[in-house]
């Protein structure tokens, strides 16, 4: 498989330069040349394959020949050996819960294949490679745990001091061999700005070989595919589901319509956002705006300018209608969110997320617009993370504490481990020159 960018001013690539790059030189994201045509006796058999099995045959296409077959066996059953189950909340809405990997979130899936691939493809470079990223919470944690031990990779995260959740400071801190902690004392912004400069840095540049695990690499955007698979293989009804995204930078949902696009049925997608409802607007009024984006309580999709929405049109080739006819989106506020969290646990005894939340509530209302048609419109949220990482929302809306997976559980017995740094950007400059 081809990848050429979608400002078409940058050389063809394949997946293992798209990877290593990131982002094409043009500034555009990559796209493959064509979408593969999974045969249709493996979709209709779906439930007869393994997990592994159905990784392998969707991810192959994408592949091609950057990473032999062996290689690509061993990174897909490495990145998916947990469970993503399919939960029923009520007789039209299911919740396929993407919580159950390392860090409780669904990241985790993107950043586990993509930290494979980026050793795989570094083992004959002598220099090591320094992954630096910053994190407003939910994706440093995937990536810390994505890359953690990789050989050749060391990895910088940085992070706001105070703002982030006991469970995700864990999981950010206490890692220890290739991962570094950096609590700097500012918001996300501050931490976004100084990793940005860095990448512009000739002194650092110079000195390291730095590379981003952003959300627009192709080898974190396309295993996302995998979920709706493996929500397929356990959905039971004959009509194909309606399946709605909690959104931010959209590379999930675009991910879950490009399976879609190679075979997969599904009846319509909808995008559930936050206030930040750029895509929201956009699908009714055909004009695209990006936002400063605005704090919310499902904060892993505050985005003002969602990156992989392009991906999104030039599925459909760009044509407004074609795409319309497929996506929906809702915007849901805080108040909406929260009150969603304390309905749908004291009526079905289900407890979500914030952002699970958003995506429910999306769902019920599309489900209400067209009257009657509640069970010929069933679907699946997906869970993007657990509740027991937004503890102070999601525990005043369901009136009681949540309890800790024990999945997590050993978290809490191990030592933060984190170099404080002020937003000075000259700060992290000379710790990382003479580290
Ligand atoms: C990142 C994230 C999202 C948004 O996913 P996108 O692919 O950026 O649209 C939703 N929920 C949670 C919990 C996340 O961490």
């Amino acid at each position: 498989m081809k990848y050429y960018s979608l400002n078409k001013q940058s050389p063809i690539v394949n997946f293992a330069e798209a990877t290593v790059k990131g982002q094409a030189p043009d500034k555009g994201l990559y796209f493959p040349e064509s979408i593969p045509q999974l045969p249709k006796g493996f979709i209709e058999n779906l439930k007869q394959y393994s997990k592994e099995e159905i990784g392998v045959t969707v991810m192959q296409p994408y592949i091609g020949d950057s990473l032999p077959n062996v290689e690509l066996q061993r990174i897909v059953a490495e990145t998916i050996n947990f469970n993503f189950p399919l939960v029923k909340i009520n007789e039209s809405i299911y919740s396929l819960e993407l919580f159950h990997g390392p860090t409780l979130a669904f990241k985790d899936v993107g950043a586990r294949f993509m930290s494979r691939c980026l050793g795989y493809f570094n083992r004959n470079n002598n220099q090591k490679v320094t992954v630096l990223v910053a994190t407003s919470g939910d994706t440093g944690g995937a990536v810390a745990n994505g890359f953690l031990g990789v050989e050749g990779v060391e990895v910088i995260i940085l992070y706001p001091s105070g703002k982030v959740s006991p469970v995700q400071e864990l999981q950010l801190t206490t890692l220890g061999q290739n991962i570094t902690a950096l609590e700097v004392q500012g918001n996300f912004d501050d931490c976004q700005d100084i990793v940005k400069q860095a990448f512009m840095d000739a002194d650092i540049n110079a000195k390291l070989s730095l590379t981003s695990a952003n959300s627009i690499n192709v080898a974190r955007w396309l295993p996302q595919q995998l979920y709706y698979f493996y929500a397929h293989q356990q959905w039971q009804q004959n009509e194909a589901p309606v399946v709605c995204v909690p959104s931010g930078n959209f590379g999930n949902i675009c991910a879950g319509m490009m399976a879609f696009a190679s075979g997969l049925p599904v009846k319509h997608f909808i995008a559930a956002c936050n206030a930040n409802d750029v895509v929201t607007n956009y699908l009714q009024t055909e004009q695209y705006q990006p936002k400063q984006a605005i704090a919310t309580v499902s904060n892993a999709m505050d985005v003002g300018n969602p990156s992989n929405f392009v991906r999104i049109q030039q599925i459909f080739n760009n044509g407004f209608s074609a795409l319309t006819n497929k996506l929906s989106s809702v915007s849901v506020s805080d108040e909406t969110t929260k009150k969603t969290i304390t309905k749908v646990y004291k009526d079905y005894n289900y407890t979500l997320d914030p952002h699970g939340a958003v995506a429910y509530n999306a769902l019920e209302n599309y489900q209400n617009q067209i009257p009657n048609s509640k069970f010929t419109n069933s679907g699946y949220i997906l869970e993007t993370a657990h509740p027991v990482k937004f503890p102070d929302v999601v525990e005043e809306a369901i009136g009681k504490k949540i309890e800790v997976p024990d999945e997590v559980k050993y978290l809490f017995d191990q030592q933060k481990q984190s170099i404080l740094l002020s937003s000075n950007y000259n700060d992290f400059k000379e710790w990382l020159m003479n580290k």
